[in-house]
């Protein structure tokens, strides 16, 4: 049984082009462009199959990866991938939604590599405001390894004005390379508004199975799921993803019972996995139509949940204990990664919340590095900051959720609209 119904969404895009002999050293975002027919053709593949939404093929769309394209070629790549994916859903028998595809950059984030965070926000926002302006329904952050990524990814696109859901890609261990648990990704980006949170990529659907259940949480809404066509097996040199249509939609159906809304596939997965997940899901009776999708989608509140979240734990808190259990280190500026780290050998699972000062005259370019630094110790963490610029950056930079100490007389102030504009909880003294 599932609770309020499930939507389809299409398969493989690089599949399919793989299949059609891409020429070397064409960006798939390319063919956009220049083989307008070709992406097109294959959006409607996907809807006749079944699909109720549909993936732009601009996954790789970001200034970022794309760094030796134009800034107005990236532009119009992603305007016209959502434009093409719209005229096909618009030929189509049934509804069918455009979800503008948002991938990785490719590169390591600082403090492991080098990519500026507000550099990555401004590729990300570039490419969502394309997408939008070609027509996309919402968009679809998909594939991110790194919570820190997925997060500049969602500060940018929702800055487009359109609902985003946010796929991360988990291992088999069911953490994603940079060790965020699912229940982390859930509470971030609900909490930052996000239409929904999903997983895709990285496994097959049996290994995705228990990452859902724990995403999906015991009273929230649904979340979506786009598993690869099983794991990869390497044949005459060739990676190849071995599950067939029958086998993917037999687990796509134990998807819908974890708690996925929206199912896809991703890499190997073809028109014919589509199919035959619709087929199963129309049998079982799973299948709704967009309209309610969406408004169920829409009603999911924020805000709420009392959690804080370091990159790799969730931190349940209560809120009426939460002034008690506070501790407070001081400057932001003074406290070291060792004393952290030593604090939480000592108190083992007890974790308390470390209360960071971010005074006045700290810069903005020290809130940054040492928001940084300290995070690679798994605290929960609550800023105390004097300004709200102060605020912003470490809230900003901070990857997880963080608490915000708030005096009583600034409730409905800039601290507390800062702090719920970037997914913290506010705490109020
Ligand atoms: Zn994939």
């Amino acid at each position: 049984m599932v609770k309020n119904g499930v939507i389809i969404g299409d398969g493989a895009m690089g599949t399919m082009l793989q299949s059609l002999d891409l020429p070397l050293g064409t960006v798939p975002e390319q063919w956009n462009l220049d083989e307008p027919d070709v992406i097109r053709s294959i959006h409607t593949q996907y809807i006749e199959a079944g699909a109720q939404v549909i993936e732009t093929n601009t996954f790789g769309g970001n200034a970022v990866k794309l760094k030796d394209c134009a800034e107005d070629v990236v532009f119009k790549m992603n305007a016209a991938g959502a434009k093409l994916a719209k005229s096909a859903a618009l030929t189509a028998a049934q509804k069918v939604l455009v979800a503008g595809s948002i991938g990785p950059t490719g590169e390591l984030f600082a403090p492991w590599g080098s990519l500026r965070f507000q550099d990555a926000v401004v590729a990300f926002t570039n490419q969502a405001a394309a997408l939008a302006t070609g027509g996309a329904d919402f968009l679809l952050i998909e594939t991110m390894m790194d919570l820190q990524e997925a997060r500049a990814a969602y500060l940018g696109a929702r800055s487009a004005g359109l609902p985003v859901v946010v796929q991360l890609t988990f291992q088999e261990n069911g953490r994603t390379l940079m060790g965020t648990p699912p229940s982390v990704v859930r509470e971030v980006f609900k909490a930052l508004g996000a239409m929904g949170v999903g997983a895709n990529c990285g496994t097959g659907p049996k290994a995705m199975f228990n990452v859902l259940k724990d995403m999906a949480g015991s009273k929230s809404g649904g979340v979506s799921a786009f598993p690869n066509a099983g794991l990869p097996i390497v044949e005459d040199g060739e990676e190849r993803y071995p599950m067939q249509p029958d086998a993917f939609a037999v687990w796509a159906e134990k998807l819908a019972v974890a708690g996925a809304d929206l199912i896809g596939g991703c890499c190997g997965t073809t028109p014919a996995h589509i199919q035959m997940v619709k087929t199963n899901f129309k049998k079982q009776g799973f299948l709704t139509d967009l309209t309610t999708w969406l408004k169920l989608k829409q009603k999911v509140k924020v805000h709420k949940s009392a959690f804080l979240a370091g990159r790799t734990r969730l931190f349940a808190v209560e809120k009426s204990r939460l002034a008690q259990q506070l501790r407070n280190w001081g400057s932001i500026a003074d406290v070291s990664v060792g004393s952290l780290s030593q604090s939480v050998q000592l108190s083992g699972n007890n974790l308390r919340p470390v209360v960071l000062e971010i005074p006045k005259g700290v810069s903005e370019a020290e809130i940054i590095q040492k928001t940084n630094e300290l995070q690679m110790v798994d605290l929960p963490m609550v800023f105390a900051a004097e300004t709200v610029l102060g605020l912003e950056t470490a809230l900003t930079y901070y990857c997880g959720r963080a608490g915000v100490l708030i005096p009583d007389d600034q409730r409905e102030k800039d601290f507390t609209i800062t702090a719920r504009t970037l997914g913290a909880l506010p705490i109020y003294l």
